[in-house]
């Protein structure tokens, strides 16, 4: 088979979810950072797009909860690094896919950059994140010093207590 068979939306790892069929890389945009494989028919990004910027009347925005560590970034300790890790500290400021700040060591996971300017045409972006809120903080400045992304829609672990408390006491 060739080319792209159907008009499903959604597909995984070069087959479609809805009838199986198999699906040409051409016709398709990758999203494997939501999921591992996941891809999605053009008609449906540009269908996500409008919505996005409120074109389809009273179409509900979609809302993405992204996590930091292992999703975005990865992060280690700096004396945590393995021997064969440790030349990544003497990069860190000539990279602009490192950033170091006292014992923390963020990395950006390939494309991660070009992943966000993409999905912000698309949702309304949220981090959701159990990592404490000072490294939050660090690791958003670095992947959204101007706050185009997320702006103020960052959930750290101490805030996410303070949700589950609430629900609780209700
Ligand atoms: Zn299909």
């Amino acid at each position: 088979m060739s080319g792209s068979c159907c008009d499903h939306a959604i597909g995984r790892s070069g087959y479609c979810c809805r009838c199986d069929s198999e699906v040409d890389d051409h016709a398709v945009r990758d999203f494997h950072y939501l999921e591992k494989g996941l891809h999605l028919s053009h008609g449906f990004v540009n269908s996500l797009k409008r919505r996005r910027s409120g074109m389809g009347y009273g179409a509900k925005k979609l809302h993405l909860a992204l996590d930091l560590n292992h999703t975005l970034v990865h992060c280690s300790r700096v004396y945590r690094l393995s021997p064969k890790e440790r030349y990544l500290i003497r990069q860190a400021d000539s990279r602009d896919d490192l950033c170091r700040s006292g014992d923390l060591l963020i990395k950006l996971r390939p494309f991660a950059r070009e992943f966000l300017r993409e999905a912000n045409e698309l949702f309304i972006m949220h981090i959701c994140t159990d990592s404490e809120p000072e490294h939050a903080e660090i690791i958003v400045k670095f992947l959204d010093p101007l706050k185009i992304y997320f702006g103020q829609r960052v959930i750290t672990g101490r805030d996410m207590f303070w949700l589950i408390a609430v629900r609780v006491s209700r």
